[in-house]
């Protein structure tokens, strides 16, 4: 096992997080055993797998001792709303720029959903920027901004996925073993949702470090397979790197991504998303959400149907969240 204790940490969460069977949607598709990890289930006003980094995150903002935490995300961002919610847990400030990423022009989409809890709970949302803009720029020109009128800011990038971040998913693999152990429930596969790459990027490193052999993967949201294995193999070497642990015990192949489900682009709907959303509704009363792990739970669906996995094999579908999201969906629901 890795010594995670060693990285300052804040609690925000509700841990652990439960690992369920998912009976109907298993009898349904006829393949695999499906179980669900209920990484939805965080807590931190609504919860989802933001809120496994911030702990790493903001105790890292406070040790540099920060009283402002920045950072992005799309309007319905859950990351964005996550941040809030922790800065208001440590009283902390929060400034929060969003960006018009998503063609949507709905008042649901704009002001519903995490906009509204963004709102409720005291986040400043600096601005709307449009779509294509250098959000992290943005960012540090606001940070330098704040640092010349004497406050103390700490820029989060998009999605929270630094090595300091994906340390909340190396995390939850070892929780995730130790409740393969606990359960008898022997693990075959990880099937996820990957978009800013700190999940899968913690994930892979959690459970090759401990020499599981439970393969990662990612189902991505934005980013076409190349561009996003890219993005998370930087990652898992830069995480490797901050923790100590010898970059040659993990291979590029370790990190696969399938950019099959993104449709149009990054929270376009499709029309596998809202079957996997009604089917996961309507048979195990599971809140998917439209932008992430609706697009995630459609590619294990297809994944399943095509054969991909073995019958009697046990497959983890963590749930990262997001289902106020569908709020800001709701025409796309009709
Ligand atoms: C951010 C997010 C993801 C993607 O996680 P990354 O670490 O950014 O790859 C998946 N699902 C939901 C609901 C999210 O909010």
């Amino acid at each position: 096992m890795l010594q995670l204790a060693s990285y300052p940490r804040i609690r925000l969460g509700h841990f652990p997080t439960p690992l369920e069977f998912m009976p109907n949607l298993t009898r349904h598709l006829g393949g695999p055993n499906l179980y669900v990890k209920r990484d939805d289930c965080t807590g931190l006003a609504t919860g989802g797998n933001k809120t496994r980094k911030l702990e790493f995150l903001v105790a890292d903002a406070i040790a540099q001792g920060a009283d402002t935490l920045i950072t992005q995300g799309a309007v319905q961002s859950n990351h964005a709303r996550q941040t809030i919610a922790a800065a208001a847990r440590v009283g902390m400030k929060c400034k929060i720029l969003l960006e018009q990423r998503v063609p949507n022009e709905t008042e649901d989409y704009k002001q519903s959903g995490n906009v509204m809890l963004d709102l409720l709970m005291g986040g400043k949302i600096v601005a709307r920027l449009p779509s294509g803009t250098d959000m992290q720029q943005s960012m540090e020109t606001l940070a330098t901004e704040l640092r010349n009128s004497g406050s103390k800011p700490y820029v989060i990038p998009g999605g929270g996925s630094t090595p300091v971040g994906a340390l909340g998913y190396v995390a939850c693999a070892q929780e995730l073993l130790a409740q393969s152990f606990e359960t008898g429930i022997r693990i075959d596969h990880v099937v996820h949702a990957t978009g800013s790459a700190g999940t899968q990027a913690g994930l892979v490193v959690g459970l090759r470090a401990s020499n599981s052999g439970i393969p990662v993967y990612g189902v991505s949201v934005r980013a076409p397979k190349q561009k996003q294995e890219e993005n998370v193999w930087k990652l898992v070497q830069s995480t490797m790197d901050y923790m100590g642990l010898p970059i040659s015990s993990i291979e590029r192949a370790d990190v696969v991504a399938n950019s099959d489900y993104v449709g149009d682009g990054y929270g376009i709907p499709t029309d596998s998303m809202i079957e996997a959303v009604r089917l996961n509704a309507e048979l195990e009363a599971l809140l998917l959400d439209p932008v992430y792990s609706g697009k995630g739970m459609a590619g294990l669906i297809d994944l399943v149907r095509k054969g991909h996995f073995k019958k009697g094999e046990n497959v983890v579908f963590i749930h990262t969240g997001g289902s106020v999201g569908l709020f800001g969906y709701r025409t796309v629901f009709k």
